[in-house]
């Protein structure tokens, strides 16, 4: 799966033309199967329009990804061919998280982003890429302070730009990125405008949000009929063939990242304003990541009710119309607030959640890993329900 963004309107339908002259249905489904290698692809889009992006799409999961098993590449260079230092950005999709993919040397110099696929209306934007652009307008040699000045096309891609005149330079280190991010950081209390001597700042990826990777459905290696699941440690000592029933076992995301990796995965954390922002030292241009639960498996687990139940769906539309959105509720809004428009238990799993003090099974072999955010019943039990109490007087 391969994203193409085009600045205007115009080559993008430029682009569409030039794919049906080479036989492309694009028309057969939302997500079109075409039958050219990603080299004939990035030719064609560069021959229209030269200012165009190319970003490879959740590029760890088996299948139709680019560092994919079945079908994919060992390398960025494998894939694209001349075209691969236009490649500025990969995205990580659902199966991986930044981490994992800061172990590739070969993506040192390119930005890591989260989007999400367009499968389902209600999973737009389960994960996302949080730009800083500079919202003074600058105008010939004045800056002008805007409000509310759009993110452009010219952003993103200085934005996606940055990972790769970042690692040339290296000229960013840890203080000077976490002051960056500081400033900036709509999740820190203050977000001042930069002094206005300077001249244009630059546009940069603040953070991302990210779903936790071991709930994708081919984390660990497994096999699903024989209920076997593996660790990338484990196959290295019980290998790769089911234990049960002897077939081959279908390799999960984690072993393939190490399959490819040149480095071993040390992650440090800091807590932000409650909230778990991971990052680390050893890659300082790298910008931070939260990882988040989807509201409505908080809203299902705190409940005891299922994800697709009325009930949750009443709690979930309440809390994002109260709140201006899911990423508001579980980023920014205040407890005692969730409290007051849900329950006790709700807004102690978005604290949880927050904190990161959750446990997941992790999926394997197409079943998708299970997120527990309390340990227990007993642990559940705790919660202090009095807040909630208050709310009714
Ligand atoms: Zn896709
Ligand atoms: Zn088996």
């Amino acid at each position: 799966h391969t994203l193409i963004w085009m600045p205007t309107i115009a080559s993008a339908m430029n682009f569409s033309k030039e794919l049906t002259k080479r036989g492309c249905n694009l028309l057969s489904d939302g997500r079109p199967i075409i039958g050219l290698s990603l080299i004939n692809l990035a030719e064609t889009v560069f021959s229209v329009e030269p200012r165009a992006l190319i970003v490879p799409a959740h590029i760890w999961t088996p299948w139709f990804s680019v560092y994919g098993k079945m079908g994919g590449f060992e390398s960025l260079e494998e894939a694209f061919g001349e075209f691969a230092n236009r490649i500025y950005a990969v995205e990580t999709g659902l199966s991986s998280s930044p981490d994992m993919n800061w172990l590739i040397k070969e993506l040192d110099s390119r930005a890591i982003i989260s989007f999400s696929d367009a499968h389902s209306g209600a999973k737009l934007g389960r994960e996302a890429t949080v730009f800083e652009i500079d919202e003074r307008e600058n105008d010939e040699h004045k800056i002008k302070k805007q409000d509310e000045r759009m993110i452009t096309y010219e952003d993103i891609v200085e934005a996606l730009k940055q990972a790769s005149l970042e690692s040339r330079a290296l000229k960013v280190g840890v203080e000077d990125r976490t002051s960056k991010i500081e400033k900036s950081n709509p999740l820190s209390a203050t977000n001042p405008l930069p002094p206005s001597s300077m001249l244009h700042l630059p546009a940069f990826i603040a953070y991302t949000i990210e779903f936790y990777p071991e709930e994708g459905k081919y984390h660990h290696t497994g096999h699903r009929d024989c209920s076997v699941r593996l660790t990338p440690q484990e196959t290295v000592t019980k290998g790769t063939t089911c234990p049960v029933c002897g077939k081959p076992l279908t390799q999960g995301v984690m072993q393939r990242v190490e399959e490819l990796a040149t480095r071993i995965q040390n992650s440090e954390f800091r807590i932000q304003n409650e909230i778990k922002l991971l990052y680390n030292k050893e890659y300082p241009s790298r910008p931070p990541f939260v990882m988040l639960v989807p509201l409505k498996e908080i809203i299902s687990e705190a409940i005891g009710s299922p994800v697709a139940s009325s009930k949750t769906q009443l709690y979930y539309e309440k809390l994002v119309s109260q709140f201006g959105g899911e990423f508001n509720v579980l980023l920014h809004a205040d407890l005692p607030e969730i409290t007051k428009y849900s329950t006790a238990e709700i807004s102690d799993g978005v604290r949880k959640v927050r904190i990161g003090d959750i446990v997941i099974d992790p999926g394997y072999d197409g079943v998708f890993g299970v997120v527990k955010i309390w340990k227990s019943d007993k642990e559940r039990a705790l919660v202090d329900t009095s807040k909630e109490q208050l709310g009714l007087f």
